[in-house]
């Protein structure tokens, strides 16, 4: 259920019970009280990419991608933790987040997006890291599940965030992803950058840097529900 949806059924309620008690007593000017109102905390599913057999991709020294999303997805669910948002990770370790065999890379991603439906999700944000072969590339690079005008709107957010604070110019760009189009909310990838790159690789593994990346990703989030998840 969406907090909207949840809101107006609130609302109804409230004004079925105050028919219902006029009805039962009338009693006029006898000082009605309005319901309480208590708002349902956003949940956010945080999703490092890759874990357990799949490394996702090798970059320079031989470090895994796997190592770097979780690291950053630790650091953003801190940072959204901050803010009063409830987070759950796919992962919280170095495994496979399907358990059933066989192992598939497709079943992998359908039981990271299940758990949208699971804990009520109103977005859901993968962590991945880049890699190329001319080893040039670097920095940030924020994906939106192409069919869904919500995703658009959060990418902008959270890449403009990012932007600002790396010092980047880089428009978010439209992908087709199984895992972002299974999550059926507002869904981005946030590539955190090039482990290919010397330079990049070895900000990635700064926890100062992680945090710098998660507390920009928080902020566009922020900034996203703050217009009301249009
Ligand atoms: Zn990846």
């Amino acid at each position: 259920m969406s907090l909207r949806r949840l809101k107006a059924t609130h609302f109804y309620e409230g004004v079925a019970a105050m028919f219902l008690v006029g009805a039962l007593w009338w009693i006029p000017h006898s000082g009605y009280v309005a319901p309480v109102h208590v708002a349902a905390a956003v949940v956010v599913i945080v999703d490092p990419g890759h874990g357990g057999q799949d490394p996702g991709a090798v970059g320079v020294n031989g470090m895994f991608e796997k190592h770097i999303n979780l690291s950053v997805a630790h650091a953003l669910q801190h940072a959204l933790a901050s803010q009063g948002i409830v987070v759950y990770l796919t992962r919280t370790a170095d495994y496979s987040v399907n358990r059933v065999a066989p192992y598939s890379v497709r079943n992998d991603l359908l039981a990271r997006s299940r758990l949208v439906r699971k804990y009520h999700a109103a977005i859901f944000i993968t962590i991945h890291s880049n890699a190329e072969p001319t080893h040039t590339m670097r920095g940030p690079i924020v994906y939106y599940d192409r069919d869904s005008l919500s995703s658009v709107r959060l990418a902008d957010r959270v890449a403009h965030a990012l932007n600002a604070a790396l010092g980047y110019a880089r428009p978010p760009r439209p992908i087709q992803q199984l895992v972002l189009e299974e999550a059926g909310v507002p869904a981005i990838n946030v590539e955190v950058g090039f482990v290919s790159h010397r330079g990049d690789s070895a900000m990635l593994t700064s926890p100062q840097y992680q945090e710098t990346l998660a507390k920009a990703i928080a902020s566009g989030i922020l900034q996203y529900l703050n217009q009301g998840m249009k």
